[in-house]
């Protein structure tokens, strides 16, 4: 029988480079695959629907909430995003390892929800570096940097509630860091239960 996949919880203040890491890593792994998320916000320069987000309305939003469509959702910086249970469950029971790449808020839903899974913090080398990054980005206006950077300073100090704890310095380190993670999660004794089991029967 296929064993189903892991999840691992991937939070960061924004402008640290997670959505990068993450998607370089996915890229590079085929047996890791990052949850598309739900959102109300409207998509950025060269995002797709259904490949970066599902784009939804916020009525759309709303209903998939009433119908518990979600295993958790957020209001981040004004905006709904949430993680859909159906595409969680279709991933794992494929016996892929699924990234929910998503906000401190969700994070502690997830843990709560699933205590199982492993969760991540990706840190940025040091808050001068954050703040040049989000500058570079050009995106968002000065009150919008200095808002995000004020909620970045809360997000990592919640960084000491996650299993572990990555500073993306330098890309390819940080990636072979969260690899190291996530192997070390599917050679932990119980995930290797069936492995075992196969070995004893002679299989
Ligand atoms: P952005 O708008 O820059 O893509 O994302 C803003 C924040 O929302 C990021 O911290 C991102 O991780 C988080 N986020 C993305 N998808 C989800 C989700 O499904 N649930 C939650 N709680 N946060 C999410």
């Amino acid at each position: 029988m296929l064993q189903s996949g892991h999840i691992f919880i991937i939070s960061a203040a924004s402008g640290t480079g997670k959505t990068t890491l993450v998607s370089r890593l996915s890229a590079n792994q085929p047996d890791i695959h990052i949850s598309i998320s739900h959102t109300t916000r409207m998509p950025r320069a060269g995002e797709q629907n259904g490949v970066h987000y599902h784009f939804v309305s916020r009525s759309e939003f709303e209903e998939m909430i009433a119908n518990n469509a979600f295993i958790e959702h957020a209001n981040v910086y004004g905006n709904y995003y949430g993680t859909s249970l159906k595409a969680v469950k279709s991933l794992t029971q494929q016996g892929y390892n699924v990234i929910l790449e998503i906000d401190v808020q969700g994070a502690e839903q997830i843990r709560r929800l699933l205590p199982n899974a492993t969760s991540i913090f990706i840190l940025p080398p040091s808050m001068a570096e954050l703040t040049e990054r989000l500058q570079n980005r050009g995106t968002d206006s000065e009150d919008v940097i200095a808002y995000r950077l004020k909620k970045s300073r809360e997000e990592i100090a919640q960084s000491m509630l996650f299993d572990y704890v990555i500073v993306n310095q330098e890309l390819t380190q940080a990636e072979q860091d969260l690899l190291a993670v996530i192997r070390s999660v599917g050679l932990r004794a119980q995930a290797q239960s069936q492995t075992v089991t196969r070995i004893l029967a002679g299989e």
